[in-house]
């Protein structure tokens, strides 16, 4: 189960990939969590993903997130009397609230609160961006624009409005249907798509009500200008980069990047980078040099986990791709200029326990060379304490709860055990250093540090530091 990188790896499942053997294959591969993209596919054929990965997850013995991805408001026009139509660069073109099919002129956009919201010179773009249409006037329930970018648009095309604040419930009635169903399926995250405050975060958490852990995805301009108070109400944040390209300029997306995972590390949530890594793989067996360097620089920017998109869920070269990842992290974390980063980063800890501890496990283990920090955890909040110290030695997590050992899956360098809560002192002890010798992590003789919190079992504790050295006695536990 010992896995030595420590970046994540997240991959989506679709028709590409959607039989124990292939999912199988993934795993073996490195992928860490599994997505559920709700946008596309039945409620039949995510349980069943579901439970073939849970189905993989006891063959493997290792615990594998979930992480169920909701469509949420995404914007689209409405049909057109043929099947596609061409607007020119120049020309006049109307959005309206007639339901009737669309022509070269005109198409329904049937988002009342979009008449409200968007205002006369500024941008609405059709089609993943590649239309891009100047707003000239604006009346209650019609928006006349001119063409800036033309091209081709067919019937329900996505919308983006970059500069508006959209007056729209963060999950929408068929984001709650997939929510209900995947909080039933016992997801382990849940992802948030088209963002806009941290209201929309605070809304579904409410739903949610701490059955899964929320993932903020960042792709709206006024998310990443609010990301503070975001990352305070989210459990994570996904640099959404398909449509932050689209709400903004492509070109800014790198330095929204980096932004976003730093304010993630400072805050200690895990971040995820999304989106078109390995794009070209879903039709070659080997990536691009550009996605190497792209996925490598993620890596150096220090996110928790990567993420495929469709190269896995619907690319001919699933396996593929998620092995070219892995070895892309795994190279580019041996390299002393990565190490050098983690060191350089790392957010200064808050004062509180179990930051105070995190930080003292991170120094104890370099200057004795501790072959693992092995951290006792039932909710994961320590665990990911540890993990945002960025330590080199490498993190072992023990939890009793199956759900946490499962949610801490896409957080940076843990990797855990399901094992029962110690007893008392010498058990805790006992069972850190057996797990370590059983995992491959210590050989007898070696040394290694130990976090936990006392009485044992009580959640918020973290108040012990112990350095053990692993005993042939330890073994025969
Ligand atoms: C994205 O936009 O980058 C993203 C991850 O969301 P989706 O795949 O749902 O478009």
């Amino acid at each position: 189960m010992h896995r030595d990188r420590r970046t994540r790896i997240i991959a989506t499942l679709g028709p590409a990939s959607n039989t124990f053997e292939m999912i199988k294959k993934l795993s073996d591969a490195g992928a860490d969590v599994f997505r559920l993209n709700m946008s596309h596919g039945t409620h039949s054929e995510a349980a069943e993903l579901y439970n073939t990965v849970r189905e993989v997850e006891k063959s493997t013995g290792r615990p594998i997130g979930i992480l169920a991805d909701l469509q949420g408001p995404k914007l689209r026009i409405g049909t057109f009397k043929d099947d596609a139509v061409i607007i020119e660069n120049g020309q006049t073109f109307i959005l309206d609230c007639d339901k009737s099919p669309g022509s070269k002129d005109r198409v329904e956009l049937p988002h009342p609160e979009i008449y409200q919201a968007v205002e006369p010179k500024t941008e609405l773009l059709l089609n993943d961006g590649k239309v891009r249409l100047h707003i000239d006037k604006v009346e209650e329930n019609r928006i006349t624009t001119t063409v800036v970018v033309g091209g081709e648009l067919s019937a329900r095309k996505g919308v983006n409005v970059p500069s508006a604040i959209l007056p729209m419930a963060a999950l929408t009635v068929k984001d709650k249907k997939d929510l209900n169903f995947a909080l039933d399926l016992g997801v382990d995250w849940v992802a948030l798509s088209f963002v806009q405050r941290a209201e929309d975060v605070q809304e579904a958490r409410d739903i949610i009500c701490g059955r899964a852990s929320v993932m903020a995805k960042i792709e709206k301009p006024s998310a990443v200008h609010d990301i503070d108070e975001i990352i305070a109400v989210s459990d994570g944040v996904m640099v959404a980069r398909g449509d932050m390209g689209v709400e903004m300029p492509m070109e800014l997306v790198p330095a929204k990047q980096k932004k976003i995972i730093r304010h993630a590390r400072r805050a200690g949530i895990p971040s995820v980078v999304a989106t078109q890594m390995m794009e070209s793989m879903i039709t070659q067996p080997v990536p691009t040099r550009a996605e190497v360097s792209d996925v490598a620089n993620a890596v150096f920017d220090g996110a928790d986990a990567i993420m495929l998109s469709a190269e896995s869920a619907a690319g001919d070269f699933p396996e593929e791709a998620v092995a070219s990842m892995s070895r892309v992290a795994i190279t580019i974390e041996a390299e002393p200029s990565y190490k050098r980063m983690l060191g350089k980063d790392n957010a200064t800890p808050e004062a509180t326990t179990a930051d105070a501890i995190s930080a003292a496990a991170k120094q104890v283990s370099a200057t004795i060379e501790a072959k693992a920090i092995v951290t006792y955890t039932g909710s994961g909040s320590t665990a990911i304490r540890a993990s945002r110290e960025r330590p080199e030695t490498p993190l072992l997590v023990l939890t009793p709860n199956i759900g946490t050992a499962r949610r801490l899956a896409l957080v940076w360098g843990l990797n855990c055990v399901y094992s029962q809560d110690a007893v008392n002192f010498q058990d805790m002890i006992d069972k850190a250093c057996n797990i370590c010798h059983e995992y491959g992590y210590a050989s007898i003789n070696d040394r290694i540090v130990i976090m936990a919190g006392m009485p044992f079992g009580t959640p918020g504790k973290t108040n012990v530091l112990r350095i053990s050295r692993v005993q042939d006695y330890h073994i025969n536990i």
